[in-house]
């Protein structure tokens, strides 16, 4: 069942809420994307949601709360690198790594003794989180390997009849999904790249060797059906079979083919919004090759270059 009218209305919430406690599955938007929600206290609910998404067992799932004092029972420490954390961004687009407790099942965290947890910043996820009075571990709501959904029709393309709900709640504001800190040092380290930026938290340099990025990350992700090229001179004349992912400045210079910008070059917030919806625009004009040019190397792309270049990984 897709729920397109006001999300936040208190009978949506009730039902979606309901289906949470009794261990099933909703997808529900967020400001970053949209999440697979089921309650992250029962190994069963959680074990759906790898089943769902066909998600590798070994990739943890992100832990949804709303207040961050929530966060207590889910930690054995909320260590003062976290604290700091939570104080600056949350709610917001950041998920912090702490040593778990016992109350977290290893389906939940693939099986880490850490455990990750977000207090996302949507009106519509608070409220669920909230009425369910549970825990809600939220992947993204895409089959594994797919570009993350950052509309409701998105997950319903990807998931819908396997899922129990789909929340409708529009665009994500946000559109990739959160900044992954390990908080169980003096110093955060960054394990995946987001809008929150290892400037704005202040966390250690050389964050990406193979050894501190997040488990889910070495996978190749966030794929459209056509492979990706990523290169600094695309050619500008294309074949009908051929896709262009270009910024504003340089949309006119194509002729052929399906060519989708970004928006300015300059806006990394408003790329990052449009980039998973870009990557699915081209499943559905079928092109067999994509272009996409090299975005800035600036901080603030960073997240966007990161999920990009993953997305034209080798298979
Ligand atoms: P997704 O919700 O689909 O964006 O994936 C969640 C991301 O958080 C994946 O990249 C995971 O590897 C990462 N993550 C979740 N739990 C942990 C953890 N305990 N340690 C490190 N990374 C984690
Ligand atoms: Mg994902």
């Amino acid at each position: 069942m897709t729920v397109s009218a006001a999300v936040s209305e208190t009978i949506f919430l009730e039902r979606a809420a309901s289906i949470i406690r009794s261990g099933g599955l909703v997808a529900f938007p967020t400001e970053t994307v949209y999440g697979l929600g089921a309650d992250a206290l029962n190994p069963d609910a959680a074990r759906r949601i790898y089943a769902a998404k066909g998600r590798p067992s070994d990739n943890p799932l992100i832990v949804h709360i709303a207040d961050p004092g929530d966060i207590a029972p889910l930690t054995e420490r909320v260590t003062p690198a976290a604290e700091k954390l939570i104080n600056m961004f949350w709610p917001g687009p950041l998920t912090v790594i702490l040593k778990k407790t016992k109350l977290v099942p290893d389906e939940t965290t693939g099986g880490l003794d850490t455990v990750a947890v977000r207090m996302p910043d949507h009106p519509a996820a608070l409220g669920l989180i909230r009425l369910s009075g549970v825990p809600v571990a939220a992947p993204s709501a895409n089959i594994s390997g797919r570009p993350s959904p950052t509309r409701a029709e998105h997950v319903a393309a990807d998931l819908g009849g396997v899922i129990d709900m789909i929340m409708d709640g529009g665009e994500c504001r946000v559109g990739l999904e959160s900044t992954v800190a390990d908080c169980t040092g003096d110093v955060p380290v960054i394990l995946r790249p987001g809008a929150i930026t290892a400037e704005m938290i202040g966390a250690a340099p050389g964050a990406h060797g193979d050894v501190r990025r997040s488990p889910g990350t070495r996978y190749r992700h966030y794929s459209p059906l056509a492979p990706i090229i990523v290169t600094d001179a695309p050619p500008r004349e294309l074949s009908e079979a051929d896709g262009a992912l270009c910024f504003d400045d340089t949309r006119s210079e194509y002729c052929g083919g399906a060519v989708v910008s970004l928006g300015a070059r300059s806006d990394a917030a408003q790329a990052m919004r449009n980039f998973f919806a870009a990557l699915r625009s081209f499943d559905a004009s079928g092109v067999r090759l994509i272009y996409a040019e090299t975005p800035p190397d600036t901080p603030d792309f960073a997240a966007l270059r990161d999920r990009l270049f993953r997305a034209a990984m080798p298979l």
